[in-house]
Protein backbone atom coordinates (compact mmCIF):
# COMPACT_ATOMS: atom_id res chain seq x y z
CA UNK A 1 0.00 0.00 0.00
CA UNK A 2 1.40 3.63 -0.49
CA UNK A 3 -0.57 5.11 2.47
CA UNK A 4 -0.60 4.78 6.02
CA UNK A 5 -2.81 6.21 9.02
CA UNK A 6 -1.27 6.21 12.24
CA UNK A 7 -1.86 8.15 15.62
CA UNK A 8 1.31 9.53 17.37
CA UNK A 9 0.01 9.97 20.75
CA UNK A 10 2.97 12.62 22.15
CA UNK A 11 5.85 14.73 21.02
CA UNK A 12 8.06 11.86 21.81
CA UNK A 13 6.49 9.39 19.41
CA UNK A 14 7.00 12.04 16.82
CA UNK A 15 10.68 12.73 17.74
CA UNK A 16 11.04 8.91 17.61
CA UNK A 17 9.06 8.68 14.17
CA UNK A 18 11.27 11.49 12.72
CA UNK A 19 14.37 9.04 13.52
CA UNK A 20 12.68 5.78 11.51
CA UNK A 21 11.97 8.29 8.51
CA UNK A 22 15.44 9.74 8.75
CA UNK A 23 17.26 6.30 9.00
CA UNK A 24 14.92 5.35 6.29
CA UNK A 25 15.57 8.04 3.77
CA UNK A 26 19.04 7.31 3.08
CA UNK A 27 19.30 11.02 3.53
CA UNK A 28 17.47 11.90 0.06
CA UNK A 29 14.65 12.63 -1.02
CA UNK A 30 11.77 14.80 -0.14
CA UNK A 31 9.30 15.27 2.38
CA UNK A 32 6.22 17.47 2.66
CA UNK A 33 4.92 18.18 6.14
CA UNK A 34 1.13 19.81 5.97
CA UNK A 35 -0.83 20.55 8.51
CA UNK A 36 -2.31 23.95 10.28
CA UNK A 37 -0.19 25.70 12.92
CA UNK A 38 0.53 23.57 15.78
CA UNK A 39 0.04 20.54 14.14
CA UNK A 40 3.59 19.14 15.22
CA UNK A 41 5.40 19.39 11.94
CA UNK A 42 8.71 21.27 13.46
CA UNK A 43 8.74 18.85 16.19
CA UNK A 44 8.89 15.56 13.51
CA UNK A 45 11.73 18.17 11.48
CA UNK A 46 13.14 18.34 15.26
CA UNK A 47 13.26 14.03 15.53
CA UNK A 48 14.83 13.69 11.81
CA UNK A 49 17.75 16.36 12.52
CA UNK A 50 18.40 15.40 16.09
CA UNK A 51 18.49 11.97 14.97
CA UNK A 52 21.44 12.72 12.89
CA UNK A 53 23.11 13.58 16.24
CA UNK A 54 22.75 17.29 16.10
CA UNK A 55 22.19 18.47 19.86
CA UNK A 56 21.35 22.57 19.19
CA UNK A 57 17.93 23.86 18.52
CA UNK A 58 15.97 22.96 15.59
CA UNK A 59 12.90 25.62 14.91
CA UNK A 60 10.33 26.69 12.60
CA UNK A 61 12.58 29.10 10.16
CA UNK A 62 9.65 31.22 9.28
CA UNK A 63 11.29 34.00 8.52
CA UNK A 64 14.26 32.84 6.91
CA UNK A 65 12.43 30.25 5.34
CA UNK A 66 15.42 27.72 4.84
CA UNK A 67 17.86 26.05 7.30
CA UNK A 68 20.54 23.94 6.24
CA UNK A 69 21.97 21.66 8.77
CA UNK A 70 24.90 19.74 7.45
CA UNK A 71 26.31 17.22 9.71
CA UNK A 72 28.46 14.17 9.90
CA UNK A 73 26.15 11.24 8.00
CA UNK A 74 24.40 13.72 5.81
CA UNK A 75 22.49 17.40 4.74
CA UNK A 76 18.87 18.37 5.78
CA UNK A 77 17.57 20.98 4.79
CA UNK A 78 14.47 22.38 6.82
CA UNK A 79 12.07 24.83 4.54
CA UNK A 80 9.36 26.59 5.82
CA UNK A 81 7.17 28.40 3.49
CA UNK A 82 4.35 29.87 5.45
CA UNK A 83 5.59 33.33 4.85
CA UNK A 84 6.64 33.03 0.88
CA UNK A 85 5.16 35.45 -0.42
CA UNK A 86 5.31 34.76 -4.06
CA UNK A 87 6.41 31.28 -5.01
CA UNK A 88 9.37 32.81 -7.60
CA UNK A 89 11.22 33.78 -4.65
CA UNK A 90 12.41 30.48 -4.06
CA UNK A 91 14.79 30.31 -7.10
CA UNK A 92 16.90 33.74 -4.76
CA UNK A 93 16.79 31.06 -1.96
CA UNK A 94 18.87 28.50 -3.96
CA UNK A 95 16.11 25.85 -3.54
CA UNK A 96 17.90 24.53 -7.01
CA UNK A 97 20.63 23.67 -4.83
CA UNK A 98 19.44 22.35 -2.28
CA UNK A 99 17.37 20.00 -4.53
CA UNK A 100 20.15 18.90 -6.90
CA UNK A 101 20.41 15.81 -4.84
CA UNK A 102 22.51 14.25 -1.93
CA UNK A 103 20.76 16.32 0.98
CA UNK A 104 17.12 15.37 2.98
CA UNK A 105 14.44 18.24 1.89
CA UNK A 106 12.09 18.45 5.01
CA UNK A 107 9.23 21.53 3.32
CA UNK A 108 6.83 22.76 5.91
CA UNK A 109 3.90 24.65 4.05
CA UNK A 110 4.79 23.04 0.51
CA UNK A 111 1.43 24.31 -1.42
CA UNK A 112 2.83 27.90 -0.68
CA UNK A 113 5.50 27.39 -3.16
CA UNK A 114 2.89 25.19 -5.68
CA UNK A 115 4.80 25.12 -8.75
CA UNK A 116 8.69 25.87 -7.99
CA UNK A 117 8.89 22.64 -5.87
CA UNK A 118 10.32 19.33 -6.73
CA UNK A 119 7.36 16.71 -6.03
CA UNK A 120 7.83 14.99 -3.34
CA UNK A 121 8.73 10.96 -1.81
CA UNK A 122 6.59 11.19 1.28
CA UNK A 123 3.64 13.20 1.97
CA UNK A 124 2.71 13.79 5.68
CA UNK A 125 -0.25 15.20 6.81
CA UNK A 126 -0.79 16.34 10.37
CA UNK A 127 -4.33 16.33 12.23
CA UNK A 128 -4.72 17.07 15.75
CA UNK A 129 -6.94 14.75 17.73
CA UNK A 130 -6.26 15.66 21.35
CA UNK A 131 -4.07 14.52 23.10
CA UNK A 132 -2.19 13.09 20.24
CA UNK A 133 -1.81 13.88 15.98
CA UNK A 134 -3.88 11.47 13.54
CA UNK A 135 -1.34 11.38 10.54
CA UNK A 136 -1.49 10.17 6.88
CA UNK A 137 1.67 9.35 5.34
CA UNK A 138 1.70 9.07 1.53
CA UNK A 139 4.41 7.28 -0.50
CA UNK A 140 5.10 8.92 -4.40
CA UNK A 141 7.81 7.50 -5.27
CA UNK A 142 9.91 3.89 -4.10
CA UNK A 143 12.20 5.94 -1.92
CA UNK A 144 8.44 7.07 0.07
CA UNK A 145 7.46 3.53 0.22
CA UNK A 146 10.49 2.60 1.50
CA UNK A 147 9.72 5.20 4.53
CA UNK A 148 6.56 3.47 4.87
CA UNK A 149 7.33 0.26 5.47
CA UNK A 150 10.39 1.19 7.86
CA UNK A 151 7.58 2.69 9.53
CA UNK A 152 5.37 -0.20 9.65
CA UNK A 153 7.91 -2.50 10.57
P1 LIG B 1 3.97 23.22 13.58
O1 LIG B 1 5.39 23.22 13.11
O2 LIG B 1 3.11 22.29 12.77
O3 LIG B 1 3.37 24.59 13.63
P2 LIG B 1 5.03 22.36 16.16
O4 LIG B 1 5.88 21.22 15.76
O5 LIG B 1 5.68 23.63 16.49
O6 LIG B 1 3.89 22.64 15.06
O7 LIG B 1 4.20 21.78 17.37
C1 LIG B 1 3.24 22.48 18.12
C2 LIG B 1 3.00 21.75 19.42
O8 LIG B 1 2.47 20.45 19.22
C3 LIG B 1 4.24 21.60 20.28
O9 LIG B 1 3.93 22.09 21.57
C4 LIG B 1 4.47 20.09 20.34
O10 LIG B 1 4.97 19.68 21.59
C5 LIG B 1 3.08 19.54 20.12
N1 LIG B 1 3.10 18.20 19.51
C6 LIG B 1 3.80 17.82 18.43
N2 LIG B 1 3.55 16.55 18.11
C7 LIG B 1 2.65 16.09 19.01
C8 LIG B 1 1.97 14.82 19.19
N3 LIG B 1 2.16 13.79 18.36
N4 LIG B 1 1.11 14.73 20.21
C9 LIG B 1 0.88 15.77 21.03
N5 LIG B 1 1.49 16.98 20.91
C10 LIG B 1 2.36 17.14 19.92
MG1 LIG C 1 6.55 24.81 12.16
Amino acid sequence: PNSLNLYISDEQQMIELGAVLADSSGLEGVIYLQGDLGAGKTTLSRGLVRSLGYTGAVKSPTYTLVEPYELERGAIYHFDLYRLADPEELEFLGVRDYLSGGALCLIEWPQRGEGWLPAADLEVRIEVSSPGRQLQLLANSPRGEQMLEAVQA
